[in-house]
């Protein structure tokens, strides 16, 4: 995926470690071979806490309630459950904790993702960081998935693995176009 959010997650993140301020960065375990680290297409990586469905991080944050977190980072946030999106709004609520979630809105067959979906329901604030369609000029709002030879899937695993080259941003037309889903 290019649209850059996790150099957004990487650049914002960085602008409170300057400031000495703690911060504590998560990204989604959905394989055996995820890797505990949110990287970006610059090259620039940093650990993160990996989170499988049964993590809970109402109780793990507040668990180091005597550390100073100034700010929480979700990477990949489509990926969490409902359930983890309700604990990361209670950390906000009851904590006081900003919490700073980045992620897509709908999977390759225009669809919102679980995390997503109750992200877009109770988050405070939503910012888009916009990306331009691969096929036009037009804002891309959507993903499509292909394979190694190019080709438009419409099936398979909505959590794909093998690297970010799977996926395309493009704008809705076009994703109508290559996908035939509606
Ligand atoms: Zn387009």
């Amino acid at each position: 995926m290019n649209a850059g959010k996790s150099t957004a997650l990487l650049q914002t993140n960085h602008n409170f470690i300057e400031n000495n301020l703690e911060t504590l960065v998560f990204i989604p375990k959905v394989s055996e071979d995820s890797i505990a680290e949110v990287s970006s297409r610059i090259g620039i990586k940093i650990g993160a806490i990996e989170a499988d469905n049964t993590f809970n991080f109402f109780d793990y944050v507040e668990s180091k309630r005597t550390s100073n977190i100034k700010s929480i980072f979700i990477d990949e946030a489509q990926f969490l459950k409902t359930n983890q999106i309700e604990q990361l709004a209670k950390i906000a609520d009851k904590l006081n904790i900003p919490v700073l979630c980045y992620g897509l809105r709908t999977n390759f067959l225009g669809e919102f993702f679980e995390g997503s979906s109750r992200l877009l329901a109770i988050a405070d604030n939503l910012h888009e960081i916009k990306t331009i369609c691969s096929m036009c000029t037009k804002k891309a709002i959507m993903v499509v998935r292909v394979d190694t030879n190019g080709n438009v899937q419409t099936d398979g695993k909505v959590v794909a693995l093998g690297g970010n080259d799977l996926y395309k941003s493009v704008c809705r037309k076009h994703f109508r176009k290559l996908t035939k889903i509606f």
